[in-house]
């Protein structure tokens, strides 16, 4: 048996991780090559996500190339 796996692929802009080729928060390019991730569920009282400027909740890649 054969899975199709999706790979999930991080924005070069806004570390926002999504399947797309294009992410559906800015609209960049997104890449497969990216480390670790965060998730923020409540990004108005996040520590991390007022560090790296998270504006709405969701995945966010820690690094991306
Ligand atoms: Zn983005």
């Amino acid at each position: 048996m054969t899975l199709a796996v999706k790979i999930p692929k991080a924005c070069r802009h806004c570390s926002f991780i999504s399947d797309e080729d294009k992410c559906p928060r800015c609209g960049n390019e997104t890449s497969k090559d990216w480390q670790g991730y965060v998730v923020v569920v409540d990004h108005g009282h996040s520590e991390i996500a007022r560090k790296m400027g998270i504006t709405s909740n969701g995945k966010y890649a820690l690094r991306v190339r």
